[in-house]
């Protein structure tokens, strides 16, 4: 079954209802939304899913600062050792040879935090920017409905021109990595994707070289097998990156 872009349900962290008005507006704006044909899109608008960190990039080349990404695992499952995933996520983003980190001249800037989501305290934890949280069914939290991996986002600001996120979840099955292999670099990459702004197809036949348009969607026709993030996905986040999606 292919991956999910909800909106819906924050871990914990606020209200529900607010999380249910979102996806009402989101419901509403993605019925009247009319992609261009075959072409990458993004959240648009006055309520942007991405995080809020995208726009800058100030670390150094050993320290993040507070507009590079910071990101941590947390294996919920008994059967994923949390070390092995997290150095398995960490290749995956940072060190193969097509990755997401460094896109938009780095303002994607991807830094592996050095505990477990769950070892920190809460001030601390707050100052990373997104969690991947591996479970073997996200069914039961009703985060991902059943069969999916999802990206949930949460702790919106507005910072003048729309709204974006300062925390970022993407939840993983157990069933969608527990092979580390391409399969499950390509649910990593897509739904790091959904944290960096992207969204899925919106229609069938809405299909192209994008690990966000891949064969994850065969139900929507889409055949092309591609695994890692593309040049028009990095383009696309480097649209929102620059504040000039508009589509
Ligand atoms: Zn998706
Ligand atoms: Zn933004």
């Amino acid at each position: 079954m292919p991956p999910h872009s909800r909106e819906d349900a924050p871990p914990h962290r606020t209200p529900r209802w607010i999380a249910l008005g979102w996806v009402a507006v989101l419901t509403v704006v993605a019925w009247h939304h009319v992609p261009k044909a075959h072409a990458n899109h993004t959240h648009t608008g006055s309520n942007q899913l991405h995080l809020s960190t995208l726009h800058g990039n100030n670390g150094t080349s050993t320290t993040p600062g507070d507009q590079d990404e910071q990101y941590c695992v947390q294996s919920r499952s008994t059967s994923i050792n949390g070390t092995q995933m997290a150095n398995f996520i960490e290749e995956t983003l940072a060190k193969l040879s097509t990755i997401w980190d460094g896109t938009a001249n780095w303002r994607v800037d991807l830094w592996r935090a050095s505990k477990f989501c769950f070892d920190y305290d809460s001030a601390t934890r707050a100052t990373i920017e997104y969690e991947y949280h591996i479970k073997d069914d996200f069914y039961e939290v009703s985060l991902c409905g059943g069969d999916y991996s999802c990206v949930v986002f949460d702790n919106g600001v507005y910072d003048g021109s729309h709204t974006h996120y300062k925390w970022g979840y993407s939840y993983l099955q157990t069933e969608h990595v527990n092979g580390y292999n391409t399969r499950a670099r390509k649910f990593i990459n897509h739904e790091t994707g959904h944290i960096l702004g992207l969204m899925d197809p919106s229609y069938n036949g809405h299909c192209m070289n994008s690990v966000m348009h891949n064969d994850l969607y065969a139900s929507m026709g889409c055949t092309d097998p591609v695994w890692y993030p593309t040049a028009s996905d990095k383009s696309s986040v480097t649209r929102i990156a620059d504040r000039t999606n508009t589509w």
